[in-house]
């Protein structure tokens, strides 16, 4: 178990908290494409509410200058997730 710090508030806490036991900023998971329809436990850090929805993410990319592999020129790595909060309006960004 690892100790890591909050982003709401830099208290330590448990990496496997679901939120933090200070100011109850929901942690984010390590997420992957196929998880993102599941995620019961994601609220918005602010209000708590669970009515959020992904309005996108930012994408990495990266060319691939390498003449020997030209079918792998364009690689579009999601990185950032934006979350909006239908409830308070905020705007949040996780990582993937
Ligand atoms: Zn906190
Ligand atoms: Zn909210």
């Amino acid at each position: 178990m690892a100790l890591i710090k909050c982003s709401e508030c830099g208290k330590e806490i448990s990496d496997k908290a679901e939120s933090c036991p200070n100011c109850g900023y929901v942690l984010p998971k390590e997420t992957f494409w196929g998880d993102m329809k599941s995620l019961p436990g994601k609220r918005c850090p602010r209000c708590k509410s669970t009515n959020i929805s992904m309005s996108g993410n930012r994408t990495k990319t990266t060319m691939n200058l390498n003449p020997l592999k030209p079918f792998t020129l364009v690689n579009h790595k999601p990185t950032k997730q934006i979350w909006t909060c239908m409830s308070c309006g905020k705007t949040w960004m996780e990582k993937m």
